[in-house]
């Protein structure tokens, strides 16, 4: 297993910038050939997140590349650079978050797979403060997300014209905190019993799905659905509260 390695380590193709940074063969990289789109920072929960992307035009396909988690010190020295040699060895991780068949020129192609990967994150992380523009600058920037929280806006108040639809209405009573998602004018989502991840719930088929635990139906398929949640948790606590004394 430590050929690959090895063979890594020998390979004349290693960039020379990367000689320049401290890095962890481990800790996955950005690769080569990558052009800066931009640099911001997301509120995820309650925290502050640098998010710098790249697009990457590799045979026919164009590839957003994302590296997050700079520490708090570096961050602030990252306007120096954004190579991705240096952001590499800075970042907590680097990945290629998705890719798509190349189209237009590369700015029209930053702005399309900027936009699908902030539509993605909603509910999870949403971006508050733009810190460096490269393919993507500023006011462009700042211009999609007062669109997107326009058209966020109007499909939760179309939503929330399903308040009394009889799913809602069980996921209201069983505690789970319904709400429209805005991604849609019939999209509804609700805490997932016991977790930290939402079930999705569909205000005129009267229907909730969870991805994770593989649950789905109505309104009675709901309730079940709990009162199964709650049992399972309150048998593993009386069999884990049997071994508190030792
Ligand atoms: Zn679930």
């Amino acid at each position: 297993m430590s050929t690959k390695q090895t063979h890594r380590k020998d390979s004349r193709k290693r960039p020379l910038a990367e000689d320049f940074v401290r890095h962890d063969e481990r800790k996955p990289r950005l690769p080569a050939r990558l052009e800066f789109i931009c640099a911001y920072d997301s509120v995820v929960q309650i925290c502050d997140m640098l998010e710098v992307l790249y697009l990457r035009r590799i045979k026919g396909r164009d590839e957003l590349w994302m590296a997050f988690g700079l520490d708090v010190i570096n961050r602030d020295g990252f306007v120096e650079s954004t190579h991705p040699a240096v952001i590499s060895g800075l970042a907590e991780e680097c990945k290629r978050v998705f890719s798509a068949q190349a189209d237009g020129d590369k700015a029209d192609a930053a702005r399309r797979m900027l936009e699908i990967h902030v539509r993605g994150n909603h509910g999870f992380k949403w971006p508050n403060r733009f810190v460096k523009g490269g393919l993507i600058d500023k006011p462009a920037f700042q211009q999609m997300l007062v669109d997107l929280e326009a058209e966020l806006k109007a499909n939760a108040a179309k939503a929330r014209t399903y308040e009394n639809a009889p799913i809602v209405v069980a996921a209201r009573e069983l505690g789970l905190h319904p709400r429209p998602t805005g991604t849609g004018p019939i999209h509804w989502e609700a805490t997932c019993p016991g977790t930290n991840h939402t079930i999705m719930i569909g205000a005129e088929s009267n229907e909730f799905g969870c991805g994770y635990c593989r649950g789905k139906g109505g309104p009675d398929e709901l309730r079940e659905f709990v009162k199964q949640r709650w049992e399972t948790k309150a048998r593993i606590v009386a069999e884990n509260g049997g071994g508190d004394n030792e």
